[in-house]
């Protein structure tokens, strides 16, 4: 290509500061060194953990260093690829991940776990490898959320961070593959296990939680309950499987209480996908005595939660879930072929389609509770 080796002008929605709208600006996005990949990002989903980030930099979530280009939920495709990488090439259809897969590490090689640590300080600190940024604005170092940063037309992540997918998927549906579908379904069908039959509560219907309950559905358990404060999410929860839903604001007590009666004990697997302490408690607090599990989606860095002992002790198990428990490089790709094969939704999630320079009133829609997933087009408009 003619930009391999090259500086790439484009634009970005660049975060100067924490708690303020982004601004679009043109970077400067430096080819990709060793072991990385420059891509021209295509779609990009937003996340309530972009929000988050933003707006709750420094009380919820641990403080970032600023400027910042978030995003991290999207599908591009690769311009050009930086020494000894072997696994990509340009016009390969790929999806950027915020959780590394190294193929070599304990975590990668056994079966237990997705977490995988390649390259985890320099992401969490919004750098790559060798400690720097491939991204400037004005001069200026800009640092990459989650080593990703797909608010940019262009972005350069590391290989161990990417997964390539088949030719013909839709950029601008399987982004959401790359955060919130993934996690959330993968709460349900991997890290909690959920079983045909069984009785299951979903807290907080966004693009999470309604992953999560096509997840229980997926493995037809017998009855999901939505729960969500939000009642126009309720709908959309019942077309993607949700038996019940209910409001805790229309109930005098606490809805841990309410589900337990409902249930007759309490569900077998209760499922956080809100990011609220209090919540956490309270789906724990909802499952039955002896067997329940409570499986936490929802992402926040600095808070504690509460924990009555005697709830543990009594045989409930609380299980946490990072990007749903997939292996990132490895089971992305098999996600994208099952939507392909109409085995799992991801048209459903989208509300809102809008431009780069529509990124703040996405977030807005977020925020506001009116959208689930909305997906903002690269392409210059
Ligand atoms: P979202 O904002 O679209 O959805 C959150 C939902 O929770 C909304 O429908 C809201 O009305 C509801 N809610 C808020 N307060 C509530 C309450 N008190 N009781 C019940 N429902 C309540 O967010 P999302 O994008 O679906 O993300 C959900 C969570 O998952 C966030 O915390 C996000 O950071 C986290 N997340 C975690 C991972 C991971 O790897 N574990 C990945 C992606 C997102
Ligand atoms: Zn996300």
């Amino acid at each position: 290509m003619a930009t391999t080796g090259q500086v790439i002008k484009c634009k970005a929605a660049v975060a100067w500061e924490p708690r303020k709208p982004l601004s679009i600006e043109e970077v400067d996005v430096a080819p990709p060194k060793a072991h990385e990949v420059r891509i021209k990002v295509v779609a990009t989903g937003v996340c309530h953990t972009d929000c988050e980030y933003l707006y709750e930099a420094g009380t919820g979530m641990k403080l970032r260093p600023f400027p910042l280009v978030l995003g991290h939920e999207a599908a591009g495709i690769v311009e050009s690829v930086g020494p000894q990488v072997t696994q990509f090439a340009p016009g390969d259809k790929v999806i950027p991940l915020f959780l590394p897969f190294c193929h070599e590490c304990a975590q990668c090689k056994g079966s237990k776990t997705n977490i995988c640590k390649k390259n985890w300080e320099n992401a969490q600190a919004g750098v790559l490898a060798d400690g720097t940024s491939r991204i400037s604005c004005r001069g200026q170092q800009v640092y990459q959320f989650l080593g990703v940063s797909s608010f940019c037309q262009y972005t350069v992540v590391p290989d161990t961070s990417l997964a390539k997918i088949q030719p013909s998927a839709p950029l601008d549906k399987v982004c959401l593959l790359g955060c919130g579908v993934s996690t959330g379904y993968g709460a349900a069908v991997q890290t909690g296990k959920v079983e045909k039959d069984s009785t299951c509560a979903v807290f907080g219907l966004g693009a999470v939680g309604l992953a999560a309950v096509m997840g229980c559905k997926a493995v037809m358990a017998k009855r999901i309950i939505g729960v969500d404060i939000n009642p126009e999410k309720f709908e959309k929860a019942k077309q993607f499987g949700a038996t019940d839903c209910i409001n805790p604001k229309d109930y005098d007590k606490p809805i841990q209480e309410v589900l337990v009666e409902m249930t007759n004990g309490g569900v077998d697997y209760a499922l956080e996908c809100v990011g609220s302490p209090s919540i956490m408690s309270a789906a724990l607090e909802s499952t039955r005595e002896g067997c329940g599990t409570c499986v936490i989606a929802g992402w926040t860095e600095t808070e504690t939660m509460s924990v009555q002992i005697i709830k543990i002790l009594m045989g409930r198990t609380l299980k946490g879930t990072y990007f749903g428990g997939w292996k990132s490089v490895k089971d992305v790709p098999k996600l994208v072929e099952k939507y392909m094969q109409k085995k799992l939704k991801l048209d459903e999630f989208i509300t809102h389609n809008l431009s780069l320079g529509q990124i703040n009133a996405a977030f807005e829609l977020l925020r506001n509770g009116q959208s689930i997933r909305t997906v903002i087009s690269l392409e210059d408009s």
